[in-house]
């Protein structure tokens, strides 16, 4: 089956919104086997969308038009759908109802318009709308499919889960099953080189590399007759890659570094404290985005300025004047100074140059020290980084907790 997504609206059309539901279409469609072909866009105006129409349905078999279901004029994907496939509208009752008591529940009075929103040809299948007042439907003509979808996501989502999965899935004789590993401190590069062979030869499944800001994903995806028969496709792969990749893989799906970080501190009572200079506060943030970790995160210390370096996390005066605010002596004091400080297990600290301002030839911007304290040991780790401000700063966030994550599993922390 050849699929289509069409979006409605003239607002995508000017790139006012983007089109998140041809996004979401899209995603679930692979996940459920069927082939996009096509994605388009049309505005909201009615000689454009038959043209639309016309095409789409010339090359594809399903058509999945989201937008255009509302109350007013300009709203007529369901309209002139009915005028292509030559259909009448008539009022379904009971949807007529179901959108005067959505009104009596949000309070509001009914415009008299709504009503056509309750207007569907007699043999077109009626999907709900239980999250606002446009119902969706399905019409079948010949081998050929309409779905139509409300234009606000909330409202496309549920209809698309609620009625047009369990109606699209009897013309899957295959589904994807998918799996993504998630790897750091390892660029996409290496990691092609390393698995080459898998990615050039691997055809069920496949294995597609992504690039972001700072990690890798490896999508493993298995066209199987059913979910289990898929993970038995993917799990060998899976451990060939797992094995080469080692400890850079971190993670898989959905899952972050905070999340994996504070899994472990957690389930091996590993307080923490933090020292930051240039990350002012993130790297904190970013550990307490893990909920849980209040058992064992005591306190972070945001040190900017030296007098405060010193004060608060016990850097020498000494150590700033003769190796500056910005090195590995002072990344390494104020780690175990913030441990000590807050008597902590570890102790992290960053201090560097985040710009766009103040680097020099010998300490450029970018140039970031960490430092890692563990029950009595201290260690350093300088980072060269390049981008703003904003992407230095998180990037540091990054490598430090990926490097202690690194640390405490090759302490055989687990
Ligand atoms: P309503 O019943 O609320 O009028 P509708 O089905 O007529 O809904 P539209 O009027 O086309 O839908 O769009 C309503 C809102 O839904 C838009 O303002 C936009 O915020 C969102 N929306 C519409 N289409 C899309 C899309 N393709 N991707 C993301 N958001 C969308």
């Amino acid at each position: 089956m050849r699929a289509e997504i069409l979006a409605v609206g003239t607002e995508i059309l000017l790139g006012n919104i983007v089109n998140t539901n041809a996004q979401y279409i899209a995603n679930r469609l692979a996940e459920l086997g069927i082939e996009v072909y096509h994605h388009s866009v049309v505005g909201d105006n009615p000689k454009r969308l038959k043209e639309a129409y016309d095409l789409a349905f010339k090359r594809s078999d399903l058509v999945i038009a989201t937008g255009g279901l509302g109350p007013t004029k300009d709203d007529l994907t369901k309209e002139v759908a009915f005028e292509y496939f030559g259909k009448e509208a008539v009022l379904h009752e009971n949807l007529l109802k179901n959108i005067e008591e959505f009104f009596k529940k949000i309070n509001m009075p009914m415009g008299e318009n709504n009503r056509k929103q309750a207007l569907f040809p007699k043999d077109a299948i009626i999907m709900p709308n239980n999250n606002g007042t446009a119902p969706g439907c399905i019409i079948e003509e010949g081998n050929k499919i309409l779905a139509v979808l409300p234009g606000p996501p909330r409202e496309m989502k549920a209809m698309f889960e609620e009625s047009l999965v369990p109606y699209l899935v009897k013309f899957q004789d295959s589904i994807l099953v998918s799996k993504t590993l998630r790897i750091m401190g390892m660029g996409e590069s290496k990691v092609a080189e390393i698995i080459d062979d898998i990615l050039e030869n691997s055809k069920n499944p496949t294995v597609a590399p992504y690039a972001k800001e700072g990690e890798v994903t490896l999508r493993i995806t298995a066209k199987a007759k059913d979910e289990v028969k898929g993970n038995e496709l993917i799990a060998p792969l899976e451990r060939e890659i797992r094995n080469r990749l080692g400890i850079a893989v971190y993670g898989e799906d959905d899952s972050t570094l905070e999340e994996v970080l504070g899994k472990i501190l957690v389930e091996n009572i590993l307080t923490i404290a933090t020292a930051e200079s240039c990350t002012g506060g993130l790297l904190a943030g970013s550990i307490i985005n893990y909920p849980g970790i209040s058992s064992v995160f005591k306190e972070g210390f945001v040190t900017y300025t030296n007098e405060s370096k010193v004060e608060r996390v016990n850097v020498r005066k000494e150590t700033l004047d003769r190796f500056g605010a910005v090195s590995s002596e002072t990344a390494a004091e104020m780690a175990e100074g913030a441990a000590k400080a807050a008597g902590a297990d570890i102790g992290l600290s960053t201090t560097g140059i985040a710009g766009p301002g103040g680097g020099t030839e010998e300490k450029p911007v970018g140039l970031v020290y960490v430092g890692l304290y563990i029950k009595g040991e201290v260690k350093t780790k300088e980072l060269n980084l390049i981008g703003n401000r904003q992407r230095i700063r998180n990037m540091t966030v990054m490598n430090t907790l990926d490097w202690l994550r690194r640390e405490l599993l090759k302490n055989n922390v687990k």
